[in-house]
């Protein structure tokens, strides 16, 4: 099996050498990712000037070789896709993220749209991510848990565009509960901007902490925080198939 593995906290994160030693286990890998941090880089993707592409040897503890792409997330894995890989891949994986992308926040999430970037050409993708709650990540331990969820997950076969969104909980939370599958919470944050100074001529305001407002039942920001690591199956399709037939209902008037 050939593996793809990006991520958007960038080609030197510990997160991405933890994922690329797992994905070894199964399968041939190519690293492709940004070089440099790209969290909350959303889908974007880049059009203007051309995109830097360097050979990277990664030192440390989990020293591999990959390449790394001085533009997003989504961009790192498109070039993969067209250009860089010889045969597309079989599985794409994404991560692991240094924070959870649960909820609303799988709009933002540069690590999901690595992922989504590849279910949009129909291959399989997985986004994997690590609740971060003021600790630290334990990448040995969330290596493991990755292990468990991509053998899992693989045995009961990925099919063409699937995309899983898995987030594991934060250390902080003690050995995980178990592996729970549930939807994204539509849940909306609160404190979003706080003004953090400015002067007669400007206003700076500053993200604060993104907390959800409230918890909407089996959702996989509730169970994140209840404890599990959570596997919410995502859709690149946005279109609300409940609104469609409401919307056709009527004739639409003649356009003036
Ligand atoms: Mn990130």
């Amino acid at each position: 099996m050939r593996i793809l593995v990006s991520n958007d906290d960038g080609i030197l994160a510990p997160g991405l050498a933890a994922l690329q030693e797992v994905a070894r286990e199964f399968g041939d890998v190519t690293v492709v990712a940004p070089d440099s941090h790209q969290s909350a880089a959303g889908h974007s993707i880049t059009i203007r000037g051309p995109l830097a592409v360097r050979r990277v040897h990664v030192q440390g503890e989990r020293e591999f070789t990959g390449t790394s792409v001085d533009g997003s997330p989504a961009d790192a894995v498109r070039l993969a896709l067209f250009n860089l890989l010889d045969d597309p891949p079989d599985l794409v994986l994404s991560g692991i993220n240094a924070g959870a992308n649960v909820g609303i926040h799988v709009f933002y999430s540069g690590t999901v749209a690595a992922a989504a970037e590849a279910a949009m050409f129909g291959i399989p993708a997985v986004a994997l991510s690590s609740e971060l709650t003021g600790g630290e990540i334990d990448f040995n331990r969330d290596a493991d848990i990755c292990r468990s969820v991509l053998r899992q997950l693989l045995d009961r076969g990925l099919g063409r565009g699937d995309l899983l969104n898995v987030n594991i909980p934060a250390l902080e939370r003690g050995r995980p509960n178990g592996i729970r599958v549930g939807r994204q919470s539509r849940a909306e944050l609160k404190d979003t901007y706080r003004r953090s100074g400015g002067d007669r001529d400007v206003d700076y305001y500053e993200i604060a902490d993104y907390v959800f407002t409230s918890h909407d039942g089996r959702t996989d920001a509730s169970l994140l925080r209840d404890g599990y690591v959570t596997i919410t199956p995502l859709r690149v399709d946005l279109t609300a198939h409940d609104r469609l037939e409401g919307l056709e209902a009527h004739p639409w008037e003649e356009l003036p």
